[in-house]
């Protein structure tokens, strides 16, 4: 079964897209899908456009009406956790929809109706997702100097936050860093995409490059950090991690020794 790559804009997913060996296209409800095979794995790769119900509706789409076999989430998000900076790498550990507030009636950021604000990611596919981020972040990065970065990038796991909402003032990221101060970046639609596969009971992971710190200079060098930077990542990031996902289990054959 095929593993679905998901982003929310163009830019996220067009260096993925260029060495997909495509085998068929089909759109419906305004989602084009592309099929196709990275390496060995069968795979779709489709935009959901910005927010978390663009991404609910393609989500639910993949899992009712083409029963992928896992979710893949990559794109930029902005940092909120304190040593997170422009040009690391968050794998989420678990997702959560800061914008859900149904208090007094049940606790805050819960979503009715499920006893959960936090949605868990799937371990073996984060485990993969953050296994390639720390081969290709210790690449050197050429396009990182154009936007002032000398440290070599970092990975993080941990909780990731979505809201309809771009974070771009430094109150604005204060108020969430200060409500939940285990958040390690804030973007727009992983925690939807999550929701969702909990209902569908299906895997997912979230892959995000950080393009901004969610403050006043969030909206700068935004467009050309996603085509230089994210876009990159994402490829190589999601493709190391299919190649894990397909490569033979250390039980298969003789001889292997267990990492550890
Ligand atoms: N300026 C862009 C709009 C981007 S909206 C445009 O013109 O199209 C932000 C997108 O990047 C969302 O998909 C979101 O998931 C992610 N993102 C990056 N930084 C973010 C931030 N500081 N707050 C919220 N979402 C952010």
């Amino acid at each position: 079964m095929t593993v679905a790559i998901i982003a929310a804009m163009p830019q996220e997913l067009s260096a993925l897209e260029a060495v997909l060996h495509v085998e068929r296209t089909d759109s419906v409800a305004g989602r084009h899908f592309r099929w196709g095979r990275l390496g060995e794995e069968a795979v779709v790769l489709t935009l959901c456009g910005i927010g978390k119900v663009a991404a609910a509706t393609t989500t639910a789409l993949l899992l009712d009406r083409y029963q992928v076999r896992a979710v893949l989430f990559t794109g930029v998000a902005g940092g909120l956790g304190a040593a997170v900076r422009v040009g690391d790498v968050v794998v989420g550990t678990s997702l959560l929809q800061h914008d859900m507030d149904a208090s007094p009636l049940f606790p805050r950021w819960e979503v009715p109706g499920t006893g959960h604000a936090r949605f868990m990611a799937d371990v073996a596919w984060s485990e993969r997702l953050a296994a390639g981020a720390r081969l290709v972040l210790a690449q050197p990065h050429e396009a990182l100097m154009h936007f002032g970065i000398r440290s070599v990038p970092g990975l993080h796991q941990g909780l990731i936050i979505s809201g309809d909402q771009f974070i771009a003032s430094a109150a604005a990221s204060t108020a969430l860093r200060t409500a939940l101060p285990d958040a390690l970046a804030v973007e727009m639609e992983g925690a939807a995409v999550a929701q969702v596969c909990a209902d569908f009971d299906r895997p997912f992971a979230v892959l995000r490059t950080i393009s901004d710190r969610a403050d006043d200079q969030a909206h700068v060098d935004f467009p050309s950090f996603l085509t230089e930077v994210a876009a990159g990542y994402s490829r190589d990031i999601v493709l190391a991690a299919l190649s894990a996902a397909t490569a033979p289990t250390c039980a298969s054959f003789a001889g292997c020794v267990q990492p550890g």
